[in-house]
């Protein structure tokens, strides 16, 4: 049993079925205006037409909701509102979530609780539905935009806490999206067999490393030992064909990555298939997409994951709000992009979508890797310090107006350092993350705000300390090495507290008084004027004003040739380096080292 659960895992399998008829008549969503007041739109575009403005607490149908725009009817009037200022719910009950079983079998959803009735949906093991109704020995059941009955007995229930996880918006993926995929490694092998009511096509390649080929052939294999005894019990006398086509990349002279896809239709039905081969040419090695493509770091890709699919994921409308674990790694391959991680239709993800995949650019985990490429090395994000920098310093937050600057220096792979409130930090524990996941640098701004110098070397050693540990709470292993001290105010106690705990103090060349104008032109203005070389910018992340100042000004210091850098990255091309319990304001570009 457990070899044969190993199997379905690594088979990652999933029916998607023919979208129901009725899917386009029955509204799955309702939503609720969460707060202030919000556009209908007649395109789904920030410019696009105001129809009418509703308050909060207005309720709305939802038609289509692509994760940024929900296509939405209210009254008689059908528009788009943005997603994320819409409380979404089911539109049907919720009761929790059920496994299939881990037999190697396929279960079948029907029309009514009925054996003898129409199969509307064919679901293979070990995948997740929404249970939405008890009918005695049945239970109603959701997979995507799809409802049906199942026998009771045949489902695991899973914990209320259980949380299947997201996207990305590469979905709906087949075998057949691969058919003109790059095929720069390996020689081709292809297997056909047309006769009898069974076909399949299968393209796949040697790699002339052992384990590679043996894993990769086997996989095939296994794929038509499954989907032929699949029909043979099923669906007799019916044409069933399995199609298995891959892409195979050349990352640089030690690394190879083949990507194989299985798609299998029969009837209205198909299933798909994935799995990822990573190759390290020099020793013949198979390397696990779950522990060996992230050996120095974590934590950043699991963050990347978490934000793609936060972004990605059709909103909280499929009632999704998965976690990514290591888990999700297994079908990661490499590319000379990136890594892309192919997340299978239904394990992880909303049946509805599909396969999906997210790639996570080198630039953004690449230092995470620890693999000996060139190529990956190449793609890192470098700094050139014969080039202006700036660090921008954002106070006071984490706050609701965070995760926009997040966005925008994302955008511009750009960095910042966000001078965090202790008290604050597990609340917006996923504000930290993100902060983190995006490279930028979090920084101690004590826990409650206080004057440090009024403060005994032991309480501010416990202010910060406290902070610290919040955020490594959050994420483990972070560590927090520059103070912003509330107000600027240091004395001998504060630096000699940092200098032990290896922390440097940041002050700032460049004070945009944001929190006073509450203006995003002045604070805009602010930062443009102060921008030079080697300076630190004073904002505050509190303020939506702030905000949309960040939107404009970013792109355009990085239009101006700035390199955008954290307080750390700065100081860290400082000829005398980081001294701890030092006070920076700027780095003077005559001490910025140039060299090498
Ligand atoms: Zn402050």
């Amino acid at each position: 049993m457990k070899r044969l659960l190993a199997l379905i895992m690594s088979l990652a399998l999933l029916l998607s079925a023919i979208p129901s008829m009725s899917a386009e008549d029955e509204i799955m969503y309702t939503g609720t205006v969460a707060g202030g007041s919000l556009h209908l739109r007649k395109e789904p575009s920030s410019s696009g037409k105001v129809i009418n403005t509703y308050k909060a607490g207005t309720k709305v149908d939802i038609l289509e909701n692509d994760g940024v725009w929900c296509k939405v009817k209210v009254g008689k009037s059908t528009g788009y509102m943005m997603t994320q200022y819409l409380k979404i719910e089911p539109n049907y009950p919720h009761l929790g979530w059920s496994r299939t079983p881990d037999d190697g079998t396929v279960l079948n959803l029907r029309a009514a609780a009925d054996g003898a009735s129409r199969v509307v949906y064919k679901a293979l093991s070990g995948c997740v539905l929404e249970t939405v109704e008890d009918a005695g020995s049945w239970m109603r059941v959701r997979a995507g935009s799809v409802f049906g009955y199942v026998e009771k007995s045949r489902l695991t229930s899973l914990s209320g806490d259980y949380t299947p996880a997201p996207t990305v918006r590469e979905e709906g993926l087949t075998a057949l999206s691969l058919r003109t995929a790059p095929r720069e490694v390996g020689s081709a092998r292809g297997m056909e067999r047309t006769e009898g009511d069974f076909t399949y096509s299968v393209n796949y390649p040697a790699l002339d490393f052992p384990a590679a080929d043996s894993a990769m052939s086997g996989w095939v294999q296994d794929m038509i030992r499954l989907f032929e005894a699949d029909h043979q019990a099923n669906h007799g006398g019916e044409p069933g064909h399995l199609t298995v086509e891959y892409q195979a990349v050349k990352v640089d002279d030690r690394y190879q990555s083949v990507l194989l896809m299985a798609l299998y239709e029969v009837g209205f039905f198909q299933v798909n298939a994935v799995k990822a081969v990573n190759v390290d040419t020099q020793s013949g090695r198979v390397l696990s997409g779950e522990k060996d493509l992230f050996t120095l770091d974590t934590s950043r890709p699991m963050f990347c994951l978490e934000s793609a699919v936060a972004r990605l994921l059709h909103g909280p409308a499929d009632g999704y709000d998965g976690k990514p674990d290591m888990g999700w790694l297994r079908w990661a391959v490499l590319t000379r992009e990136g890594v892309q991680v192919y997340l299978p239709a239904g394990l992880f993800l909303p049946p509805s979508l599909g396969t999906c995949r997210v790639d996570l650019r080198y630039q953004q985990v690449g230092e995470c890797m620890g693999l000996d490429s060139e190529w990956i090395a190449s793609h890192l994000r470098i700094i050139d310090p014969t080039k202006p920098m700036i660090a921008l310093t954002f106070d006071d937050g984490p706050s609701e107006e965070t995760d926009r600057i997040l966005q925008v220096l994302a955008e511009y792979n750009a960095r910042a350092t966000f001078c965090v409130i202790g008290s604050k930090v597990e609340e917006y524990s996923g504000v930290i993350k993100r902060i983190i996941a995006g490279g930028n640098e979090i920084a101690c701004h004590t826990w409650s705000h206080p004057k440090l110098i009024n403060l005994s070397a032991s309480n501010v050693r416990s202010q910060i300390e406290r902070t610290n540990s919040a955020v490594s709470a959050i994420v483990p292993g972070y560590q927090v090495k520059v103070l912003r001290p509330p107000y600027g105010s240091v004395n001998k106690t504060v630096r000699t507290v940092c200098a032990e705990l290896d922390m440097v103090i940041a002050h700032w060349q460049v004070d945009t008084l944001d929190w006073s104008t509450r203006n995003a032109k002045k604070t805009y203005r602010a930062i443009m004027k102060g921008a030079s070389n080697g300076v630190i910018i004073l904002c505050h992340d509190l303020y939506g004003t702030t905000a949309d100042a960040a939107e404009q000004a970013i792109p355009e210091l990085i239009n101006k040739g700035y390199q955008l850098v954290t307080v750390s990255e700065l100081l860290s091309f400082h000829k005398d380096g980081a001294v701890p319990g030092t006070v920076y304001n700027r780095v003077d570009p005559e001490n910025i080292v140039t060299g090498k």
